[in-house]
Formats: C-alpha cells, sequence, structure tokens
C-alpha cells in the first residue's frame, strides 16, 4: 500500500509498505479521509531531528472495514467506521477513573506503535473504531476527534446562558469549541484570530462575534463586546509558541474560568499577581475521556448523528494521498490559503 511517512519536520515521502493485517482483536480499515490536525503541524514546523525513525501519521480519520482479526466482533467488512486514535492500558488509575487521556501508557495512532490515515490502510484495536451515524460522511466523520476534544473543553469548563465565551484560536479546534459553546447556551461567543477567512467562517456558522487580533486590540475588543466586563469564559486554541496563556487573563472577567487546550511548545508566562485579585480560574484540558461513564468520542459522534453540529463548512480543502505535501503546504499557511480543516482522501 501506499502511505505517507513522516521523518521529522517538512520531511514528508510516499512510500509503499506492505499491507497491514489485522492482528486479534484488530480491524483493518481501508482509510477514506484523514485531517491534518493541529498537532501534526506542531511536528511539520519542528525542526527535523536527525536518524528520526520515520512513521505514518494521521490520527482523524475515517475508512470501511476490510477485515477483522480473530476475536474482534463489533465490525464486519463493509462497515464505514470512524477511529478514536489514544489507546489507553485501561489498568491503571486514571484508565479506572474514566480519565484514560492522562493514562501513563496512552498510545496514540498515528504514532510510533500504530500506523495512522495517511495510507491506504491502517489497523486499530476493535474498540477503538466507531460506527458512522447515517448522515455522517466520511468526510464529515473526519473531525470526530476535534469535535472530542471540544466536549472534554467543555466537560472540563462547563459553559451556560449567561456566558460571554471568548474563543482564542479560529482554527480547527478554536472553531469547533466555539461551536461546542454556541450549542451549550452560552449568551454570546466571540473568536479572535486572524486571518479573515475562519472569523467570518465563525459569524456565518454560529453568529459568533469575529475579532481580528491583527487588526484591532483583543482586550478593547472584548470590554466592547461583554459592555465591559470581560469574558466569562475563556477557551484557548492556539498552543505552538503563542502568548496566549497571558493573553487569556487579560481578556477574562473577574472570577473568569480559562481553559487552555492547546499544546505548547514552550513554556508560557503569566502575569500571577493580576490573575490572583480578579479571582480567574485556569483548567487545562488534554484530548477526551469519559464523561458520566460515557466516552466523549461517543459525545462527539452522537451530536454529528443527531444533526447537531455540521462540520463541513470547517473543510476547506481537500488533496489525494499523493498530494501530502501540498495538503500540509496548504495547512501549515492559513493566513495565505485561508485554511481550516484540511483533508487528505487516500
Ligand atoms: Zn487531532
Ligand atoms: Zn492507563
Amino acid at each position: 500500500m501506499k502511505a505517507a511517512r513522516f521523518y521529522g519536520g517538512k520531511d514528508i515521502r510516499l512510500e509503499t509498505l506492505l499491507d497491514p493485517a489485522p492482528s486479534p482483536g484488530q480491524v483493518l480499515i481501508q482509510v477514506r479521509a484523514t485531517g491534518i490536525c493541529g498537532s501534526d503541524l506542531h511536528g511539520y514546523h519542528a525542526k527535523a531531528r536527525e536518524a528520526q525513525r520515520p512513521r505514518t501519521g494521521g490520527h482523524e480519520l475515517t475508512g470501511q472495514v476490510v477485515a477483522v482479526g480473530a476475536g474482534a466482533t463489533k465490525h464486519r467488512a463493509g462497515d464505514r467506521v470512524v477511529v478514536e486514535p489514544t489507546v489507553p492500558c485501561n489498568d491503571c488509575p486514571e484508565c479506572l477513573s474514566g480519565n484514560y487521556n492522562i493514562c501513563a501508557n496512552l498510545i496514540h495512532i498515528g504514532g510510533a506503535a500504530f500506523g495512522g490515515g495517511f495510507a491506504e490502510y491502517m489497523v486499530a484495536p476493535e474498540d477503538n473504531v466507531y460506527t458512522l451515524p447515517n448522515g455522517v460522511s466520511f468526510e464529515a466523520g473526519a473531525l470526530t476527534e476535534v469535535y472530542a476534544v471540544a466536549v472534554h473543553a467543555l466537560s472540563m469548563v462547563p459553559v451556560q446562558p449567561g456566558d460571554f465565551v471568548a474563543v482564542i484560536g479560529s482554527g480547527p479546534v478554536g472553531l469547533t469549541i466555539a461551536q461546542m459553546a454556541n450549542i451549550a447556551g452560552a449568551t454570546s461567543v466571540a473568536v479572535l484570530g486572524k486571518p479573515d477567512g475562519p472569523l467570518q467562517l465563525a459569524q456565518e456558522m454560529m453568529g459568533a462575534v469575529p475579532i481580528n487580533v491583527d487588526t484591532t486590540d483583543p482586550v478593547e475588543a472584548v470590554q466592547a463586546w461583554t459592555h465591559g466586563r470581560g469574558a466569562t469564559v475563556v477557551f484557548e486554541a492556539v498552543g505552538g509558541a503563542a502568548p496566549t496563556l497571558q493573553q487569556a487573563t487579560e481578556i477574562a472577567a473577574k472570577r473568569g474560568r480559562i481553559c487552555m487546550v492547546g499544546g505548547h511548545t514552550v513554556s508560557l508566562t503569566l502575569n500571577t499577581r493580576a490573575a490572583r485579585s480578579r479571582e480567574l480560574s485556569i483548567t487545562w484540558s488534554f484530548c477526551y475521556g469519559r464523561r458520566d461513564g460515557k466516552r466523549e468520542f461517543q459525545i462527539a459522534l452522537d451530536l454529528l448523528g443527531a444533526g447537531k453540529l455540521d462540520p463541513t463548512p470547517l473543510i476547506t480543502h481537500r488533496f489525494s494521498l499523493n498530494e501530502i505535501n501540498e495538503a500540509f503546504a496548504v495547512a501549515a499557511d492559513r493566513e495565505r490559503y485561508n485554511s481550516v480543516k484540511v483533508l487528505v482522501l487516500p
């Protein structure tokens, strides 16, 4: 089969590998759509390390079951499925309490152990494979993982009527959190980001107030939007090297709740004096686990199946597997291409 192999940084090569075969308890999937994630891009922007072992990336994927391994009974050949990419140990205190996202032994599909979705075929443990609801396309289903991140963020910092919710970041995670806050009943949602394309999308899709951080002062804009109070809830969905923790505290209302979702590659500084005197709460949110015994990935999938969330407008670009390098170039340069979610269709 053809697979995109990631050697670190921008070194992505299309190679021919042996077709994978499902081990006991595994499902063999023909990949139909795989999203490029912000975490993939952090790796893309990083300097390539020498002698890095290549891996097949891609953890936001849908496809069709081709075969199942011995003892796997949940799925049959032909099933349309979506893959949850985190494989927990199911044996540590975190797993046993439902917080398997912070399992110390967590394995990621698309990492070293399991090849991911930037390939024609992949295998996954059957527990990680969910049936796509009728009416959810392969392309839309590929965003389930992003919505699961948003479900977990709102589990960590719930939103309710009365809240003015500011989302820092207009990438896929920021926009899905904004959508989720909207259906959770927020009084008003604002999205802070750049460029204008994704901000316009936020306005059209969910009536969010767009705040371009390049052309306006974000603190002043949030003050104007909240009648001088500040955002009661702030979600941060940028990560990388962006100084967004400090920015979140500057736009939050007194006693505001801040949820840090983006994956930062640097340590952040914060004016703790101002945060203390205004009694801000700061929470971090990572991936997704179980809420009240139910997997947040399933909650996200159910919301898509029920038609509560439409991911289609977020899909701005599509490429074949052969065009994997173009796909990453477009996803990485959001300002030039106004890209939000870029899909690879193997
Ligand atoms: Zn992702
Ligand atoms: Zn565990």
